[in-house]
């Protein structure tokens, strides 16, 4: 069997300060389920959280590290994924806009590839945009009280802001077979696998845009699914003889990766659909207890002395 090659988003992971606020506004204020509560693999002293649907379905997961203090700020810009983009129901953009003013979130309303998006910012200042979308099947999390009339589905497209769009737009459409779907001045969009909302990507020419620099109000990286390990090692071995740096596969415990830069300098990931977030707790109980890697499990006790207190996410009206 020919392996397959990408088929959409994975996930994004973004690097905000402080833990208890980012999940009191994309548990609690969006709604999103929280599917994991672990630590980062590298640094097991700071959270890793992974926020989606009921089952943290790979296309609705977004994931935060945590630098906390402000110890470095980011700054927004070219060689960066720009923006977190969600599927919302067609007619949910009301719902939405009174319930982020009722919070003293500002949201403005843009038209873009004939559909509406509220676009926005997190307390890190990370945009976010969710995006009205006809065609989406994807069931959103409703166990935050946020009705399926309106809960958000999933991430729409993956915003790449670049300074040479020539570059990343030649990757997306050779190795990673994507194809253009339209065009609209500086932004293309394209599409991965069977197409439709989750598997779509965004570049946008931004010759003169500043560049981006990591941290936190940053969004880190971006990644791209694939069904299984074969699909991610044949992807690995067309990336290498492209002449792309590519990481050897590493073992995230839900899913397994490889990382390489595209040309403008945005980290890419390409990772697998399985095992899946009920791989170390059962389904029904996502997110509500500390899942450690192995490694550090024998750590346990000083971890979670360290670790900051987590409440659950506030609740909004
Ligand atoms: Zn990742």
């Amino acid at each position: 069997m020919n392996p397959s090659s990408i088929t959409g988003i994975h996930h994004v992971t973004a690097i905000a300060d402080d833990p208890q606020g980012n999940v009191d506004f994309y548990a609690g204020l969006l709604g999103l389920r929280l599917v994991k509560r672990t630590v980062n693999f590298d640094d097991p002293s700071a959270y890793h959280l992974y926020y989606g649907d009921a089952a943290g379905s790979p296309g609705s997961i977004v994931t935060f590290f945590y630098w906390p203090g402000h110890a470095v700020r980011g700054r927004i810009g070219a060689g960066q994924t720009t923006a977190l983009v969600f599927s919302a129901p067609v007619d949910s953009l009301d719902f939405w806009r009174d319930r982020l003013e009722r919070n003293a979130v500002s949201v403005s309303r843009v038209s873009r590839f004939g559909e509406e998006v509220l676009s926005f910012s997190d307390p890190d200042g990370i945009p976010v945009e969710i995006t009205a979308v006809a065609e989406d099947r994807r069931q959103g999390w409703t166990g935050a009280g946020i009705s399926a009339a309106h809960a958000l589905r999933g991430l729409h497209t993956a915003e790449l802001t670049v300074r040479y769009a020539e570059l990343t737009e030649f990757l997306l459409t050779g190795v990673m077979e994507f194809r253009l779907v339209r065009r609209d001045g500086a932004r293309a969009r394209f599409e991965a696998g069977p197409g439709g909302s989750g598997r779509y990507a965004d570049v946008i020419a931004g010759p003169d845009a500043p560049v981006g620099t990591g941290g936190s109000g940053t969004i880190h990286h971006i990644a791209w699914s694939v069904p299984g390990d074969a699909d991610q090692l044949a992807k690995q071995q067309e990336l290498k003889s492209a002449a792309y740096q590519v990481s050897p596969v590493m073992d995230r415990d839900y899913f397994h990766s490889i990382y390489y830069r595209e040309r403008n300098g945005i980290l890419f990931e390409i990772a697998t659909e399985t095992p899946g977030f009920a791989v170390d707790e059962p389904a029904a109980e996502l997110g509500a207890a500390l899942k450690l890697p192995v490694m550090h499990e024998p750590a346990r006790r000083r971890i979670e002395a360290i670790l900051p207190p987590l409440a659950p996410a506030r609740t909004y009206a």
